[in-house]
């Protein structure tokens, strides 16, 4: 019979533990053990263990916090809890008794006695603070008590948290002033690379490999690529600490869009996708920043690009709602699992093997560094937009496909 019985020992000195597990283990018992208050809670839950023997001076919540908890829990409030603590100040078996054990044994434990101990507590012996009076007092000290530990770990807490929003604006101080400091020089190349391209003078063609044209264009091209790269870890910095500024100005987004087909069709992808654009014309101007627009739409379209096999479509499709104009990035591609249709916005995530890093912007499943979503819903969310997918799932075979959603209110663009 005794062989069922299951005893859930919380003790962080590896010595006790050990001692106690090999007492009890050897009378029959089954013994699981932690060593710190919440996994307790936790193990307590799941277990379901028909006596608990608890050390109080556990690091985190104590022995009599952790008792307090389980007996406020279904189904473990009646589980006896018996104190097991060196502790020998005087009131320590009192303020146990307070806390909602039913018993208390001292250590170092009696090897001889201490089986026997355990099995009266599982036959239902019960201690109690004798005179009502004194149960009184020690209540009013435990609750004071726990008052107490609360206030130091608020405290702890709220300083723990200051300091990390120090260092996390520290972190983002320095991203912003590192991207920045790349840019200037960056933008200086990408100019005068530029100048170069645009030399009629300069001998050989783009298609002649090793020739100056070609490596000209190859510097414009790795440039460029370079200054949307530092652009979206500086957006992503600035969009987390609420800094992303908007100069807004009246924006076509058909003119927009095109923008974005003209320069993706410029940055050499021959993806052979069947590209329809549908009620631009009709939409009115927005209110908007359009620099960070084109952004957010850039980081959209290439997405379609990229997980879209050869051969698919991607519509762009256009309506008013009321106030609201809304875009529809369609694609053919390979989907998303609904699962991960609210993932895919936070900043670093991926879905795809990190192997298939490709630098290109439209490479087929040519994966990024995880932080096109993010800018785009900060740049939407910061005009006071929405963004958010809809797929009918992942299938690389069937190719459900995806549609993006923007939301951008019009705003009052006479101003
Ligand atoms: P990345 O730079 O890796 O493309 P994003 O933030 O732009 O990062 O996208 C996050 C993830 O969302 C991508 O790794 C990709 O797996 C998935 N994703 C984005 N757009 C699409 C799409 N149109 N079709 C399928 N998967 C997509």
């Amino acid at each position: 019979m005794e062989q069922a019985i299951k005893i859930l020992y919380v003790e962080d000195d590896p010595s006790s533990e050990v001692l106690v597990r090999r007492v009890l283990e050897s009378e029959g018992f089954q013994v699981i053990t932690t060593a710190d208050g919440l996994s307790a809670i936790e193990i307590a839950k799941q277990e379901s263990p028909d006596l608990i023997l608890m050390d109080i001076n556990i690091s985190g919540l104590d022995g009599y916090e952790v008792t307090t908890r389980l007996r406020t829990i279904e189904g473990l409030r009646q589980v006896p809890v018996v104190a097991v603590t060196a502790a020998t100040l005087q009131g320590d078996r009192e303020r146990a008794l307070a806390a909602g054990c039913i018993g208390y044994i001292s250590k170092p434990i009696d090897v001889d006695g201490f089986p026997s101990q355990v099995r009266s507590f599982l036959c239902g012996n019960r201690e109690e603070i004798e005179s009502p009076e004194e149960k009184a007092e020690y209540l009013v000290e435990y609750s004071h008590r726990l008052v107490d530990r609360l206030e130091e770990k608020i405290r702890e807490l709220e300083k723990s948290n200051t300091e990390l929003q120090r260092l996390d604006k520290m972190k983002t101080d320095f991203i912003v002033i590192a991207g920045h400091e790349l840019r200037t020089p960056i933008t200086a190349i990408y100019g005068y690379a530029q100048i170069l391209e645009y030399n009629s003078e300069l001998p050989g063609s783009v298609q002649e490999v090793g020739s100056p044209r070609y490596i000209v264009d190859r510097m414009v091209e790795a440039t460029w690529r370079l200054n949307r790269v530092i652009g979206d870890i500086l957006n992503v910095a600035l969009i987390d600490a609420d800094k992303l500024d908007l100069s807004k100005e009246p924006v076509v987004l058909k003119s927009l869009v095109y923008k974005v087909l003209e320069d993706i069709e410029r940055s050499g992808s021959d993806r052979k996708l069947d590209f329809r654009i549908k009620g631009l014309e009709e939409l009115p101007s927005v209110m908007g920043d359009s620099t960070r627009l084109y952004e957010a739409m850039w980081n959209v379209i290439t997405n379609a690009v990229k997980y879209t096999p050869d051969g698919g479509r991607i519509w762009i499709i256009g309506r008013q709602i009321e106030n609201t104009v809304q875009i529809a990035v369609q694609d053919s591609g390979i989907g998303i699992q609904p699962d991960d249709q609210e993932r895919i916005f936070d900043r670093f995530y991926v879905l795809h093997d990190t192997n298939l890093h490709r630098s290109s912007k439209t490479a087929f499943k040519g994966g990024g560094l995880g932080v096109g979503l993010a800018v785009a819903r900060g740049i939407i969310e910061g005009h006071g937009g929405r963004i958010w997918v809809e797929s009918e799932g992942h299938d690389e075979e069937r190719l459900p496909g995806s549609t993006f959603h923007i939301l951008l209110p019009i705003g009052n663009v006479s101003t």
